[in-house]
């Protein structure tokens, strides 16, 4: 039987993918062993955003992490749609926790603050590229 385990940064593993829902998919094990590795890589950047308080840094960050929640949905079978991704629980993402927890999956209904340094550059320029992700 695969070893379904996601791994992290810190080398414990406290997840597993969802048997029910890869025989569902009818997954290969390639593709399962890219969304491990997608995965192991997320927690990898997570850890990383824990540890700065760099604004450009966390801002890429999260944007790359955006990426990899699209690679995951690609893989999994599911459309690509931001309105699933949970980014309001990245660290020192200072969006709203509870609206957009509400919002999960409702299109074009997430909000974002615009004093939050992962989803917004905090730059001199103020320029607002949360578009360019939706
Ligand atoms: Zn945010």
């Amino acid at each position: 039987m695969i070893d379904l385990s996601i791994a992290n940064p810190d080398n414990i593993s406290m997840v597993e993918l969802n048997r029910k829902l890869i025989a569902e998919k009818n997954l290969n094990v390639l593709t399962i062993k890219k969304i491990q590795k997608l995965h192991f890589l997320k927690n990898k950047f997570i850890k990383k955003m824990e540890l700065t308080d760099n604004n450009r840094l966390l801002y890429i960050l999260g944007q790359i992490i955006t990426t990899i929640e699209f690679k995951l949905q690609a893989l999994w079978g599911f459309d690509l749609d931001i309105s699933y991704h949970k980014f309001f629980t990245l660290p020192k993402c200072k969006c709203p926790k509870l609206d957009n927890f509400d919002n999960v999956g409702v299109k074009n209904a997430q909000i974002f603050a615009t004093n939050c340094p992962v989803h917004f550059l905090q730059d001199e320029t103020k320029k607002n590229c949360i578009n360019k992700l939706l």
